[in-house]
């Protein structure tokens, strides 16, 4: 127990560490101030009175004017005013150096009679209500060193406690350490994971936009060229004109309504044929298909609906035939296949739906197969966001379906094929 006169402490109010403000933050990091009671940190108390013998038990973090209890014993009040705290005379930086040159650090404190200590005999809390005399607090010590409160037991009566009574409050401050260090942990890791979601969402959206974008580009130029010859060819040349810039004007607000349909379809599993869903896509890629002058093929035998979210399987599907365009493009003789088909999944038995994607592109190597479904990993450089199949990764969760991958590289039969399937129901 460090006895607190070797630094010259005196006076009544509780001492306020050197790096009160680094303190208070790594408290404040916690975010467990003001929260609902729960039952782990009750058991602590519980547990402390009866260990102790004592009435009164506290998980006690001491804030900037005020000691908070996350659970209390026999006290029925959660939180008191820090000036006459007993916690916060343990709240004292480890780092502290005493007058004689030693370091202090954290220990569990024991008052067996206020009355007969100098630093608690004018406490209001033991000359007035609640009348301690007992008091023992082991530190919530964090892995930094920094003090955030005690467990602590009070008595109304002097008391002794034996070795093994403090050392059990000790291992109780540690418990709550613990849980409080976990809390830490989840609550960062929830975090980190939202800040990537909402950045991979805006990058999909991103891409979304100017996929969409570039595809309507096209034939509005067109139109604009259409209607501009119309516009002077002589009378009987006009109606061809103007049939051919309707085309592109049906071309556009297909691409449209296939948007807008599948965003709204967002949020609720229907029955959909994927062939539809193929159909989109490839209207969407058109240009790029035709620049790259690959070869598309869907064989569709899908028979049976499958029950699945239809923007979330559209973006899976783009993604699935964008890499694959990408892996063909230059070739000259690139070839993609689409193939749907009833399937039962040889492992489980269940029945579903089995989409393939193969393509005759470049293949892949082991390193970036191992490496797929990173976030923020492609091969492609600035073109690529490495996000397409890690966001696949959570559709697929999502459809409780599988997907394999099978690539080759540099043999004659080089290419890459993505195998989903999807079992019929969700759920
Ligand atoms: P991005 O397409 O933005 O690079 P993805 O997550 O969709 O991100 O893909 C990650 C990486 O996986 C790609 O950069 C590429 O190296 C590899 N990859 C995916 N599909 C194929 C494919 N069909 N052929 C070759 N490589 C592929
Ligand atoms: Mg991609």
């Amino acid at each position: 127990m460090y006895d607190f006169r070797g630094l010259g402490l005196f006076m009544s109010s509780a001492p306020i560490p050197d790096d009160e403000e680094v303190r208070l933050r790594a408290l404040h990091r916690y975010a467990i101030l003001d929260t609902m009671p729960e039952q782990d940190y009750d058991d602590v108390t519980a547990l402390a009175t009866y260990i102790c013998g004592t009435p009164i038990a506290l998980v006690s973090l001491v804030d900037r004017g005020r000691q908070w209890f996350k659970a209390e014993t026999g006290l029925g009040v959660r939180e008191t005013a820090r000036a006459d705290s007993f916690c916060a005379h343990t709240v004292v930086s480890p780092a502290m150096v005493s007058a004689s040159g030693e370091v202090v650090v954290p220990q569990t404190l024991v008052v067996e009679d206020a009355l007969m200590d100098r630093r608690f005999a004018n406490n209001p809390l033991v000359i007035g209500d609640p009348g301690i005399r007992f008091y023992a607090g082991a530190p919530l010590v964090t892995s930094e060193g920094q003090v955030l409160g005690t467990v602590c037991v009070i008595d109304t009566e002097p008391r002794v406690l034996t070795r093994e009574q403090i050392g059990a409050l000790e291992a109780l401050s540690r418990q709550v350490m613990a849980r409080l260090e976990l809390r830490l942990k989840v609550a960062e890791e929830v975090k980190r994971t939202d800040a990537l979601r909402t950045a991979e969402k805006l990058a999909v959206v991103g891409r979304l936009a100017s996929a969409v974008a570039h595809e309507i580009n096209n034939p509005l130029q067109s139109m604009t060229n259409l209607l501009f010859m119309a516009e002077i060819a002589p009378e009987t040349e006009r109606s061809g004109y103007v049939a051919q810039a309707q085309e592109e004007l049906k071309r556009v607000s297909h691409i449209v309504t296939q948007t807008l349909r599948f965003h709204r379809q967002s949020d609720k599993a229907a029955a959909v044929r994927l062939g539809e869903i193929v159909e989109s896509v490839l209207l969407l890629f058109r240009t790029r298909l035709q620049h790259a002058s690959a070869l598309v093929e869907v064989v569709d035998r899908q028979a049976v609906p499958l029950v699945c979210y239809g923007s979330d399987v559209r973006q899976l599907v783009a993604n699935l035939v964008g890499n694959a365009l990408d892996a063909v493009n230059g070739s000259g003789d690139g070839r993609i296949k689409v193939r749907l088909r009833d399937a039962v999944d040889a492992r489980t038995g269940k029945a579903g739906v089995r989409l393939t994607v193969a393509d005759s592109g470049s293949g892949m190597s082991a390193a970036t197969q191992a490496r797929l479904f990173e976030p923020f990993f492609s091969t492609k450089g600035a073109r690529g966001t490495g996000l397409g199949l890690w966001v696949s990764r959570g559709i697929l969760e999502k459809h409780e379906a599988v997907m394999r991958v099978k690539s080759a590289q540099g043999t004659a039969r080089h290419g890459t094929v993505f195998s989903v399937f999807f079992p019929l129901h969700l759920g």
